[in-house]
């Protein structure tokens, strides 16, 4: 890709418009609002076309030029690209026609979609001059700060709720990032961070560069475009912690649109929450824009819970302009949710996947989603990381002596009717 050319032009208030230079900075200083990156669209459309992005490599960087970094990515080299599955046997199991699974539970390195935030954020820190970086993180993000980091030569420290799953707080300490466990929920830890960036001036991906890192999230959507043959699907389901995702995936459909890659068609975007800890699912279904804190979450769905969501406000416009809605699930909707998953699609979501495919089997049968329509669902972690979700819930497995006769006492115990008896067996 010999691409030095930037089309990233400034950051910009998402309430008043005012222009920013492209520092490490987050928050407009007259209104408070979120800076975003704004970029010379008209530029971008004449830069690109399907052909050339087709062309390059199978990673997140083929949309380049919609990302904020000013040089060549130096972070993340091989992430994105993840599998668009067509999932037939769940779609016969929901009534859907026809469904698709955005599968960044493979996505490398540290297998959720946060490996795009952050071979964004970090080729940005980069830029920007930073030796330290870190995040506050509900596990996932951890992981990936601290994977992408030691690759990068950076160090890090990554601030994360004391009593996370226990495999997310090793798959940051593995990588020898600093790893500090916060006694309280994320919204704390994430005020901590704030106060920590200004104090240190380290370049925390979700703080102070939050503008950068927050773009990452488009290529989820891009991909999903590209890998339906460039058409913008009519339903996409999608998980929210903060909120940046889903209104960053409906920015990436927009964007798409505004720079020719694909024909404006309808599309309606839809959040998933958890029962426990749901303040931009509720909102949406008050009608409201006003979100209303969880100050205690309480739900499997770890990944999920940020009680004070930064971008609730934006993801409940992106549901109610295109015509979506939100929905939740409880603990054991989920965890039916995880298993349907990987019985029907061989597919091991974690707890944020079995949120996410719960409220699209709801919002199938409540008719919210048309069921001969197109539906994009994305998985957005891996089971292997939450497993302890799934203690106590499954089959334990059968346990013999090494021995053909207890082993055909346990076939045809299980399944008298296809082996008939052990005697039959013996004789075949
Ligand atoms: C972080 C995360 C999300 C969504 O995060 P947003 O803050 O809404 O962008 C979804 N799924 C998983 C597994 C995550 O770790
Ligand atoms: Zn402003």
């Amino acid at each position: 890709m010999a691409m030095a050319e930037t089309f990233f032009s400034n950051l910009k208030c998402r309430e008043c418009g005012a222009l920013y230079p492209k520092k490490a900075t987050h928050v407009c200083e007259f209104d408070f609002g979120p800076l975003e990156a704004d970029y010379d669209y008209a530029k971008i459309r004449a830069a690109i076309s399907r052909e050339k992005i087709q062309a390059r490599p199978l990673t997140m960087w083929r949309y380049r030029e919609l990302l904020p970094i000013d040089g060549e990515p130096t972070v993340g080299l091989q992430t994105g690209f993840t599998p668009l599955v067509k999932a037939e046997r769940l779609a016969r199991a929901l009534g859907a026609r026809e469904l698709y699974l955005k599968n960044d539970a493979v996505n490398y390195p540290t297998l959720s979609f946060k490996d795009r935030v952050v071979a964004v954020a970090l080729t940005r820190a980069r830029e920007l001059g930073f030796n330290i970086v870190a995040c506050a993180s509900t596990g996932n993000l951890a992981n990936s700060v601290a994977a992408n980091a030691a690759a990068a030569g950076l160090e890090s420290y990554v601030l994360i709720p004391y009593d996370l799953e226990r495999s997310k707080v090793l798959n940051s300490l593995v990588y020898g990032a600093q790893v500090i466990g916060i006694e309280g929920p994320y919204d704390q830890v994430n005020r901590l961070c704030s106060e920590i960036a200004g104090k240190y001036g380290w370049g925390f991906v979700n703080v102070n560069l939050r503008p950068y890192y927050a773009e990452g999230s488009k290529t989820l959507g891009f991909e999903i475009i590209e890998q339906l043959d460039w058409r913008i699907p009519a339903h996409t389901v999608i998980p929210m912690a903060s909120g940046s995702l889903l209104t960053k995936i409906t920015k990436a459909y927009q964007e798409a649109v505004k720079v020719g890659l694909v024909n404006a068609a309808p599309f309606r975007i839809y959040g998933a929450q958890a029962r426990g800890c749901n303040p931009i699912t509720a909102a949406q279904q008050a009608g409201t824009d006003l979100i209303r804190p969880v100050p205690r979450p309480d739900t499997i769905a770890k990944s999920l819970a940020i009680g004070t969501p930064a971008d609730g406000y934006y993801a409940v416009h992106a549901m109610r302009q295109t015509g979506g809605a939100a929905a939740d699930a409880t603990d054991a909707e989920i965890i039916e949710a995880i298993k349907l998953l990987a019985e029907t699609e061989g597919i091991f979501a974690e707890t944020a996947g079995g949120v996410t495919l719960a409220c699209a089997k709801k919002l199938i049968d409540s008719g919210r989603i048309p069921r001969d329509e197109r539906v994009v669902i994305c998985i957005t972690g891996n089971g292997l990381k939450t497993a302890e979700a799934l203690d106590g819930q499954l089959t334990e497995p059968a346990r013999i002596k090494p021995s053909l006769r207890e082993f055909d006492a346990l076939i045809v115990k299980n399944e008298p009717q296809r082996h008939g008896d052990a005697e039959k067996i013996k004789t075949v």
